[in-house]
């Protein structure tokens, strides 16, 4: 086993939730995935500043912080491809920091069933309850599943939309038609464009994610 690769399943443990096959990062990753919603119009700090992650393949997998893909850089897990305008000082210096960073290592990513979060959902629907059509901030808002758990409906990303409490609350544990309400859109399935789509909406001041997000 080469060291690099010795180096990437040893840290396996402690970072998955950002990497493994999440198109945003995880609902119960650390502090870090937090600032992330898009519609946050100033983000913390330029440690807490999204960064694409690429896979040793140059497919992007997932958004982290500049924090944690500086660790990942430090371990030699990955290493910078795009650096950030702005820099970080520290006493003595000033440091450049990643814009987009790579994987030394493959890392194969199972099944995206992982990406389907809270904060996901809302990303692909943009904050906008699918019933009426109004745009919330994310605490104001709530996922409803379209066909009831009652009725056999699934938590799927086909079968989960965003929804304020007022709709939700009108809706009640009926499907939309016998309660009167119009889906804005029919819900999206996960799938790779989807994972892309997402991406784009997190970094979507960034210029240096576009060559490898195809936009
Ligand atoms: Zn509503």
């Amino acid at each position: 086993m080469s060291p690099a690769r010795a180096n990437a399943s040893e840290s396996r443990g402690s970072y998955p939730p950002e990497v493994a096959g999440a198109a945003a990062p995880g609902s119960d990753g650390p502090a870090d995935s937090r600032p992330y919603n898009p519609m946050t119009p100033r983000r913390a700090s330029l440690m807490q500043e999204p960064v694409l992650v690429l896979n040793a393949t140059y497919e992007p997998i997932n958004v982290t912080a500049v924090r944690r893909a500086m660790v990942l850089m430090l371990k030699g897990v990955a290493q910078a491809e795009e650096m950030h305008s702005a820099e970080v000082h520290s006493a003595a210096h000033s440091h450049k920091v990643p814009s987009v960073i790579r994987l030394l290592a493959y890392r194969h990513i199972p099944q995206q069933s992982r990406a389907l979060s809270r904060k996901n959902i809302l990303l692909r629907d943009r904050n906008t309850c699918q019933f009426c059509g109004r745009v919330f901030s994310s605490s104001e808002l709530t996922l409803d599943h379209v066909v009831p758990r009652s009725r056999g409906g699934r938590s799927s990303w086909e079968n989960l939309v965003a929804c304020c409490y007022r709709c939700n609350n009108g809706k009640g544990d009926r499907t939309p038609e016998e309660a009167g309400l119009k889906l804005a859109r029919r819900p999206r399935p996960f799938t790779l464009h989807t994972s892309r789509q997402l991406m784009r909406l997190i970094g979507h001041r960034d210029e240096r994610w576009r060559k490898y997000l195809f936009y």
